[in-house]
């Protein structure tokens, strides 16, 4: 299939693209590279380098079949400090890319969505039929967008797919997390194993859980990548299939820190910092709607896997 991958310079983006691209799709990337970069477009792939909003309706003039959208703004905290910044870059740019999947009859979209819809949860682990009310900024711009999407599907008979992320780690072949600023827990604390960083911090230990911090569902992004193959190919006109993809385990900070230390053999210190604005405690996917409908089986659920795989990235980044 031609297909247009947006944010394909990013993370789980450039992952993705490099597994449409080994499958044998037509793939376009377009990134503004404000926080991606260029040489994580997979060979193979063509990469157009702008402003999503502005470039789509060219973009999508030449026969796409399909849009996986992964361009996004995506940090947790930064959305609570700087909304504008969310609404614009996550909801504005998503419904002009819409609008231009529209004009152009572009039959499918994948949507990468994310737990963070669900907010604080009634119910762990948590399944797609959850209340979604967002306790950050992130997650209500990416769940608006599931909204928009949903009445596109309805009126226009788009076959759209949301796929809602828990927390994505590990590393894909040379293509793994490398941000300007890293915020999330596993690269922050394998740069304390690296060196660059004296210790990690733990957001808080009086949160309702058993150890005290927060839990997380990590899933490794090779797994992820696989879900968005599948949805692709199950994509159905008229529906907008939410699934969510986890592996259906939590594992506190305190655990994941654990695991950096058996993986690297590095201490890892850590002290212990004020909570951070906009976290949930515990967070879990039910993701068994992914594993019955899309026939999907994640392959490496094992945390030291995932660990493993990011550690080695980590290195060859470190040594290349
Ligand atoms: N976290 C932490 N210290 C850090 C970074 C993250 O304690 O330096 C915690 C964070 O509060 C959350 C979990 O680790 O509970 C996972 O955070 P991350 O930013 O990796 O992903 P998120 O769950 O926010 O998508």
């Amino acid at each position: 299939m031609k297909l247009l991958v947006t944010g394909g310079a990013g993370y789980v983006g450039s992952v993705c693209a490099a597994r449409l691209v080994e499958e044998g799709h037509e793939v376009v990337v377009v990134d503004d590279l404000s926080t991606g970069h260029a040489d994580a477009v997979p060979e193979g792939a063509t990469f157009v380098q702008a402003d999503l909003a502005d470039a789509a309706d060219d973009l999508l003039a030449d026969g796409v079949e399909g849009v996986l959208h992964f361009a996004a703004k995506s940090l947790v905290g930064e959305s609570m400090t700087d909304p504008a910044k969310y609404w614009d870059g996550n909801v504005v740019t998503s419904l002009r890319l819409l609008a231009a999947v529209h004009r152009h009859g572009v039959p499918r979209l994948v949507f990468s969505s994310t737990a963070a819809t669900y907010g604080e949860p009634e119910q762990v682990p948590i399944p797609e039929s959850a209340p979604t009310r967002p306790t950050n900024t992130y997650g209500a711009t990416k769940l608006a967008i599931d909204h928009a999407i949903t009445s596109y599907a309805d009126a226009h008979g788009l076959a759209a797919v949301s796929l809602r992320y828990f927390n994505v780690a590990g590393a894909h072949d040379r293509f793994g997390e490398r941000h300007a600023t890293e915020t999330h827990l596993i690269p922050l604390v394998l740069q304390v194993a690296s060196g660059l960083r004296a210790q990690v911090s733990i957001y808080g230990d009086d949160w309702p859980t058993e150890d005290g911090t927060c839990v997380r569902d990590y899933i490794h992004v090779t797994d992820l990548a696989d879900a968005h193959l599948l949805a692709l190919r199950h994509a159905t006109a008229g529906l907008h299939r939410i699934y969510n993809l986890g592996n259906g385990t939590g594992f506190s900070v305190k655990e994941v820190i654990d695991a950096c230390r058996r993986v690297t053999g590095h201490a890892i210190p850590a002290e212990l910092a004020p909570r951070r604005a906009g976290d949930p405690a515990t967070l879990v996917a039910a993701a068994d709607r992914a594993r019955t409908e899309l026939g999907w089986k994640p392959e490496r659920p094992d945390l030291d896997t995932i660990v493993a795989d990011a550690w080695r990235f980590t290195q060859s980044r470190l040594g290349g």
